[in-house]
């Protein structure tokens, strides 16, 4: 602590200090524990086609059910999983769980889509992804094309050795990869290339400013016909209103993903998940 205004002044701050040391030890003790005592469930938002509507893959999205505070958002469990190195065990238990529902879901359903899992940039050097997927794959018996992962753009930044060779691998097993948040980061398109990336995904930032300005389309519409030329199908993220739909089809926009079409819901309120027409024109 630093002195700062006399005794009083900093008795309250080395005070409020230990309480804040209290309160993190405190957490990070209980997210241990629920990693432990299987408090992590995974919710479900689909993605859909903009001309058809049909979902055509569901994103994984971690939650944490804690059993006195509710539900917990991974923005407010994943940063301290990454900081105490409870990252990568975290990521098994979202394989594993993904797996199982895909597998529960090619038992009970006529038809299955795809699911997305999200992978930070910590995991790849914290434990070998390719491998994780890999015996996952094989105990649920599950075809590597009904899963994809999606890396954010920041975590392609610190492109090294390793995380290439483990995205090369992850891709040559026939999974998928998505670029996630696109537009955050300071990649170019072109770095992207190299990695050879399926689905390019738009950060809802650049969605919320559709229609605001002319510039902000403009934008939007540059992005969708480069990752189009490279090869990348390309999706809106955080999609909300139907004008920005409109926006999205005339951009030939190809997927999308919202609150509009859906929020990420438990498993078993995603069924059926199958071809629902959401809106018309
Ligand atoms: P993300 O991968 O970019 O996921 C999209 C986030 O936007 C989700 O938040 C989703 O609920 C939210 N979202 C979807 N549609 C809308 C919309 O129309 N409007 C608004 N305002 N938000 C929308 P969520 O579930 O809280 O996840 C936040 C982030 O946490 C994810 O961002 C992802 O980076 C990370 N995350 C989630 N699950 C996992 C996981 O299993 N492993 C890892 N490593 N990270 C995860
Ligand atoms: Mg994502
Ligand atoms: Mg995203
Ligand atoms: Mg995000």
């Amino acid at each position: 602590a630093v002195k700062t205004s006399g005794k009083m002044g900093y008795r309250f701050f080395d005070q409020r200090y230990s309480e804040a040391i209290l309160l993190a030890h405190q957490k990070e003790a209980e997210l241990r524990h629920a990693v432990e005592h299987d408090q992590l469930v995974m919710h479900y938002q689909p993605r859909v086609d903009v001309s058809t509507g049909i979902t055509s893959s569901m994103e994984a999205l971690v939650r944490w059910m804690h059993p006195t505070r509710g539900m917990i958002e991974p923005n407010d469990f994943i940063p301290l999983a990454e900081e105490v190195g409870l990252i990568s065990r975290i990521g098994e238990i979202v394989v594993d769980k993904v797996c199982a529902q895909l597998a529960y879901w090619k038992r009970h359903e006529q038809q299955v889509v795809p699911v997305s899992i999200n992978v930070c940039a910590r995991q790849f050097h914290e434990a070998d992804i390719s491998k994780l997927l890999e015996s996952h794959l094989k105990r649920y018996d599950i075809e590597p094309g009904l899963l994809e992962i999606e890396i954010t753009e920041s975590a392609m930044l610190e492109k090294t050795e390793e995380v290439i060779r483990s995205i090369n691998s992850i891709q040559e097993m026939g999974i998928r990869l998505l670029v996630d948040d696109f537009g955050t980061g300071y990649s170019s398109l072109s770095q992207l290339q190299s990695l050879d990336f399926d689905v390019l995904k738009i950060d809802q930032a650049f969605t919320a400013r559709l229609n605001t300005s002319n510039e902000s389309n403009v934008l939007f519409k540059t992005i969708v016909s480069m990752a189009h030329s490279l090869g990348m199908r390309v999706v809106a993220e955080g999609v909300e209103t139907l004008e920005q739909i409109k926006v999205l089809k005339a951009m030939h926009c190809d997927e999308m993903q919202g609150f509009y079409i859906s929020r990420p819901l438990p498993p078993a309120d995603t069924q059926p998940i199958m071809p629902k027409m959401i809106f018309s024109a």
